[in-house]
């Protein structure tokens, strides 16, 4: 059934209905961020053209409206997600935002010299680098989770890892390189049982399946709105409210406080603690706009219908009359596709599929610790959406075996 529903779903996408180079265009770059259904647009237009004015305290129809909107928004992440309260919802600038801030607090509130934080070797740099700051900052220690050969966690070393200064674990919930989903609940089960928090970078999986941080009982969870069809630059932190209402505050501005003088200042409950300054109130109607798109098409179909291309992507790919090498081979996998063709250099690759059409993305992906443990520079990567199609792969593939016919002939 879903089959029949992608042709009309890609007519949601104006984007996708260009052509570069003078042929069609093939977006296989979804890992990096998605295309956005004209709802979206339209929501961000209409904001701008209908309800613009800035929200919270303001007495006019306008503020009130935007306000309302804005805080409706909150509410429709809450559910997307399914967390307990609107106040657990913290809009951010994104992913990287939401982990540099729990890095921050936490690290304000927790740690000290000595203390140990978990992260692993398929981490996005926006989940080591705010980590190694505050390690510099207050002498921490992180201790890194290795990898298989298939790419995934490996659990024994998770659970030898910990230690009695263990204070924090961070990981990816779905690798952007790899596709591993990491068996979060096992992950969390095995955090809380050592009285460890967790952290999960929701990145690569809020777009492609079903999240219930209740129900995994995670503490901290990241994700951006760009990559699940909605604008740039905004995201969510979501935290545990007694986490969050342990911490101090991120920033300090308007917002953010009860009230203020030169004597004291008293912050303002959660979530708006931790939003300081005028918030993206547009971008957060939009991003909900998304998620209520997301939600009708089914988040279960998407997942279903992605699993699906990324078989039949690995399954033409390996039969390529080429000497290909895929990365990433984990049992359980999102719809990402990372490779290399054994002789041709990734940026090669990339660049002449982008003249048939077809968008990749290459290089190390913000993983280079992860290219060190697989002894590479980079991977071709092809990630995938639900609106693209078995004819794109189809392009994909074909486009490769031209690819590696004008390196033979050289
Ligand atoms: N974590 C992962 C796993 C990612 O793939 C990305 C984006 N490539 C990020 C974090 C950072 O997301 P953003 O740039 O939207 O903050």
């Amino acid at each position: 059934m879903y089959h029949s529903n992608i042709q009309t779903h890609r007519k949601d996408f104006p984007i996708l209905q260009r052509s570069i180079y003078d042929k069609p265009f093939v977006y296989l770059d979804n890992a990096a961020t998605t295309q956005k259904p004209d709802v979206v647009v339209e929501k961000i237009r209409n904001g701008y053209y209908s309800v613009n004015a800035n929200i919270h305290r303001g007495v006019h129809f306008l503020s009130r409206a935007a306000t309302e909107a804005h805080e409706e928004a909150r509410r429709t992440v809450q559910r997307f997600i399914h967390a307990r309260t609107p106040g657990e919802i913290i809009f951010t600038r994104g992913a990287t935002e939401a982990i540099n801030l729990v890095a921050s607090c936490f690290a304000d509130a927790f740690l000290e010299e000595g203390d140990e934080v978990i992260l692993s070797e398929m981490e996005h740099h926006a989940n080591i680098v705010p980590w190694q700051i505050q390690a510099a900052r207050r002498k921490i220690a992180l201790r890194i989770v290795p990898i298989n050969d298939k790419g995934e966690l490996c659990l024994d070393d998770y659970r030898r890892l910990f230690s009695p200064r263990t204070r924090l674990v961070a990981l990816a919930h779905v690798s952007n390189v790899l596709g591993t989903v990491n068996p979060a609940e096992e992950l969390i089960a095995i955090a809380h049982s050592h009285d460890v928090p967790v952290l999960l970078d929701g990145a690569q999986a809020v777009p492609h399946m079903h999240i219930d941080v209740e129900q995994l009982d995670v503490d901290f969870y990241v994700f951006s709105s760009h990559k699940i069809y909605g604008p740039t630059g905004i995201g969510v932190l979501y935290g545990k409210e007694r986490w969050l209402d342990a911490f101090p505050p991120y920033q300090g501005g308007g917002e953010m406080i009860a009230s203020v003088s030169f004597e004291k200042t008293v912050f303002n409950e959660l979530p708006f603690k931790f939003e300081a300054g005028t918030p993206d109130y547009i971008g957060s109607t939009a991003f909900a706009e998304a998620l209520r798109y997301v939600e009708k098409v089914g988040i279960d179909a998407i997942a279903a219908y992605e699993q699906e291309l990324l078989d039949y992507a690995t399954a033409k790919l390996r039969a390529l009359d080429a000497p290909i090498r895929i990365f990433g081979e984990a049992s359980h996998k999102s719809a990402v596709l990372s490779f290399l063709i054994d002789g041709i250099h990734p940026y090669d690759t990339g660049m002449l599929l982008d003249r048939l059409g077809i968008a990749v993305r290459t290089g190390h992906h913000c993983a280079q610790p992860l290219m060190k443990v697989l002894g590479i520079e980079g991977t071709v990567r092809a990630s995938f959406a639900f609106y693209n199609t078995r004819d794109e792969i189809d392009a994909l593939s074909n486009s490769l075996q031209q690819v590696v016919k004008m390196f033979v002939r050289k």
